[in-house]
């Protein structure tokens, strides 16, 4: 049986939410991925000279359409990342790995961590 990990397809970047089949490169960490536009625009944010930064956080310049817009976004992320947990915490019960230990990683206790991960188990 193949370690469990999230269908190709699946996967989306964690930072402009678009699908892997979209970009030409997806750089997988720890539960999320960077395409590699996003890659490119951080290269040009870091290459810039140094700017004043706005005194006002610039979640507060949005509109209210525009967070709207960014709501599904930031809601495909977060189920992406807890697929991804989802998957390393199956790869540890794989292992044989107690869900006490588990749940000590993630700061909840074993039974929180069997209630929400256990599935089919
Ligand atoms: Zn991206």
């Amino acid at each position: 049986m193949p370690a469990p990990s999230l269908a190709d397809q699946d996967i989306r970047c964690s930072f402009c939410s678009k699908p892997k089949t979209e970009v030409d490169k997806m750089v997988a960490g720890p539960g999320v991925h960077i395409c590699n536009e996003c890659v490119g625009l951080c290269n040009e944010i870091l290459a810039a000279q140094p700017v004043e930064t706005p005194e006002i956080p610039w979640a507060e310049s949005m509109t209210d359409e525009q967070i709207l817009e960014l709501l599904p976004r930031i809601a495909t992320v977060a189920a992406q990342v807890e697929d991804n947990l989802r998957v390393w915490v199956q790869r540890l019960r794989d292992r044989g790995v107690t869900w006490a230990r588990i749940g000590a990683a993630l700061g909840m206790t074993r039974q929180s961590a069997w209630e929400r991960f256990s599935g089919d188990e």
